[in-house]
């Protein structure tokens, strides 16, 4: 009996380690089984890359002018269903010299899904960005930064390098100070920042990006596009 128990252990302990190591992998910033993930790059510049996820939305026209006044570029990760009615921000956003890139069609989480859904939200979204005007390469990011087996296995086939972060304010922390005073002591030259403004309806994002883009630039930091920061 005690042998029968012991082999139940076993097994039970062999699960529950699957299933730990499937969690951890599912939401590295760091690693996936196929192909490349980006969460920061290393350089001595004082560089760093602001990165917008969602949308794009009507918040896109608040967006611009501020980023315009610090010299900044921006990195948009766009939903493709979003991207079909909101083709005029898509476009201001191009036009002013921002990255576009993909963030899924229906923006919900790919894990345990067929390749050919996979190719669907990769594909739509890429020909909304293509007609928006962006003719640079387009990179991804995975919805609520989950990722298993056929999500990296076709991004790498595509040879579409997969984006994340290394500072994200908006997860730990709720008032504006606090968000900005996070990001002033955590930046690094290489990093890759994210921030969600497009479904903000207070301003309080927008403060956010003013303040980063303030204290950041005193720290002589400039602001780059996620592909800029890669070349
Ligand atoms: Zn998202």
């Amino acid at each position: 009996m005690w042998r029968k128990i012991s082999i139940a252990g076993l097994i039970l302990l062999v699960i529950v380690l699957l299933l730990y190591g499937m969690q951890r992998l599912m939401n590295s910033r760091s690693f996936q089984l196929f192909g490349g993930i980006t969460d920061h790059v290393e350089t001595s510049e004082k560089v760093v890359a602001l990165t917008f996820d969602d949308g794009p939305t009507g918040n896109v026209e608040q967006i611009l002018p501020v980023l315009s006044k610090y010299q900044a570029k921006a990195t948009f990760f766009v939903i493709g269903n979003e991207l079909k009615s909101h083709m005029e921000e898509a476009r201001r956003i191009v036009d002013a010299g921002h990255q576009l890139a993909n963030h899924s069609y229906s923006h919900e989480r790919i894990l345990f899904k067929s390749r050919s859904y996979v190719q669907r939200e990769i594909e739509q979204t890429n020909d909304l960005i293509r007609e928006a005007g962006y003719k640079g390469e387009i990179v991804f990011r995975p919805p609520y930064g989950k990722k298993l087996f056929s999500l990296p296995h076709y991004l790498h086939d595509q040879g579409m390098p997969t984006i994340m972060w290394n500072l994200e304010p908006d997860t730990y922390y709720t008032s504006v100070a606090d968000k900005v005073e996070a990001v002033r002591k955590e930046v690094k030259p290489g990093s890759i920042l994210l921030l969600h403004p497009m479904y903000d309806k207070t301003g309080q994002q927008l403060q956010t990006i003013e303040g980063i883009l303030e204290h950041l630039t005193q720290q002589g930091y400039r602001f780059v596009t996620v592909n800029e920061l890669r070349s």
